[in-house]
């Protein structure tokens, strides 16, 4: 059934670049077989998921969003697809997504434009645009995404779905395209927090393969999700963040938060407000630091390792050459402006004044959230300032587009999980999103008050 709605709807959408129709039924089969001999199965077994196509599968296309990776295929499973793999979820796909991740709309995929299922001419969010969309419009169940600085979450947000960034080294990042490699983390895109929930469990825990892999249980998240859906949150202390909202907000997300705040209140919650002064200065901090550690990760790319190589037009066929014609024409324009911004960020005489600096404002906002959960037991914001544009608003102004992320980030600059969870509809009609954030390993905290408010 989700292969044939993604044969009727992905023309309009573009949120696959790959399909895999001939694995996935063959999957379904062998689960049938297996279920109807008797054997005991997860409980998603059968379940098709998508996956955002930064994560490795092996024998199936990976290309990051990017030209440089056209034709790849990769020779092995990231950790994450082995589990869903062993767990006996069909894959249906491939997602699109922001070339290398970096994006809020999907615009900047070498591939076209996914769009957004409430109205075809506005954004699906990104960098997982892909993987929202074809949630948001039933052509996958469960999808995949990876959120460096909201990309699970601010797709969720714009088409109404569930995105949940865990706790840093809580799922295994090993077979992810590193974007930034500090602040990465895959994560589930879902309809509803139970699902998200299932699929959590399944994908996370420890993994040897990643050094940052956190080597301890994980807290109960289907369990946390039951109970808040008996919708009792007495005793549980939420704290708004003073800098996650008021100005730069559309009137109808500041309206449907406050909503959801009544909601929550309603069922028991005592609401404070907590300040996270250093919050202003996330975003800054991320811009310098996420572009360095992409310049980095992304210096393999050199056209003698994977996909696109190309060689210079004249003159003599040097390795250098070869590199930089590789790079130069396997690029897009806003992986290009990060790696140069990551490269002057890190070069000799610079480092202390940016790159340096970005690293002591990211301290503050760890204390930030250290002293605000003294307060507080979640932390809530709007998941994004505004409801899905039109494609083509902010693609010329950089800085326009990097202000989507500004509530998204200080989470990934502290390791601290965030989910949003749909939040009704704004006054243009689309979805809003509201944002829960919980301490590092306490992703079951948001679970529990993400399924009281569904
Ligand atoms: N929009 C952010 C960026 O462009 C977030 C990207 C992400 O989470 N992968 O960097």
């Amino acid at each position: 059934a989700h292969l044939d709605r993604i044969a009727a709807v992905d023309g309009d959408l573009n949120s696959f670049l790959h399909v895999s129709d001939a694995d996935a039924l063959a999957t379904a089969a062998e689960v049938d077989a297996r279920r109807a001999a008797g054997e005991d199965l997860h409980v998603l077994a059968g379940v098709p998921i998508a996956v955002k196509d930064v994560v490795v599968t092996k024998g199936m296309p990976t290309t990051a969003g990017s030209k440089i990776l056209e034709g790849w295929i990769p020779p092995y499973d990231a950790t994450l697809v082995e589990r869903l793999k062993a767990a006996g979820l069909p894959i249906l796909g491939k997602t699109n997504m922001d070339e290398f991740a970096m994006g809020s709309s999907t615009e900047h995929s070498a591939y076209g434009n996914t769009r957004n299922p409430w109205d075809l001419e506005r954004i699906p969010g990104g960098s997982g645009g892909g993987s929202a969309a074809a949630v948001a419009a039933f052509e996958a169940p469960l999808a995949i995404g990876t959120d460096t600085g909201g990309s699970i979450r601010q797709p969720g947000a714009v088409t109404g779905t569930v995105g949940v960034k865990p706790t840093y080294g809580g799922v295994s990042r090993y077979g992810l395209i590193a974007m930034a490699s500090s602040l990465d983390q895959a994560g589930p895109v879902t309809r509803t927090v139970a699902d998200a929930a299932l699929l959590h469990e399944l994908i996370g825990g420890h993994d040897p393969r990643d050094s940052t892999s956190i080597d301890e249980p994980m807290p109960g998240l289907v369990e946390a999700a039951r109970q808040g859906a008996a919708g009792d949150l007495s005793g549980l202390r939420v704290g708004v963040v003073k800098e996650l909202s008021g100005e730069g907000y559309q009137a109808g997300v500041s309206a449907r938060f406050e909503e959801s705040l009544e909601q929550l209140r309603s069922l028991g919650a005592e609401i404070v407000e907590v300040s996270c002064p250093h919050f202003t200065y996330a975003l800054d901090a991320y811009y310098l630091i996420m572009p360095s550690e992409a310049s980095s990760n992304l210096a393999k790319f050199d056209g003698m390792r994977f996909g696109l190589r190309v060689e210079p037009a004249d003159g003599p066929v040097t390795a250098e050459r070869v590199m930089a014609a590789t790079r130069g024409a396997g690029f897009g324009d806003e992986v290009k402006r990060r790696i140069i911004l990551g490269t002057y960020a890190l070069s000799a005489g610079y480092y202390d004044a940016y790159y340096g600096s970005a690293q002591k404002i990211r301290t503050l906002i760890q204390r930030d959230f250290d002293a605000a959960f003294t307060r507080a037991d979640v932390l809530v914001s709007p998941t994004a300032p505004t409801t899905a544009f039109k494609f083509g608003e902010k693609l010329d102004d950089p800085l326009a587009m990097y202000l989507n992320d500004v509530a998204t980030i200080p989470a990934n600059l502290a390791g601290v999980p965030g989910m949003s969870v749909p939040n009704g509809l704004s006054d243009d009609g689309l979805p809003v999103g509201f944002q829960i954030l919980a301490p590092a390993k306490a992703d079951d905290r948001m679970y529990r008050v993400g399924a009281a408010l569904e």
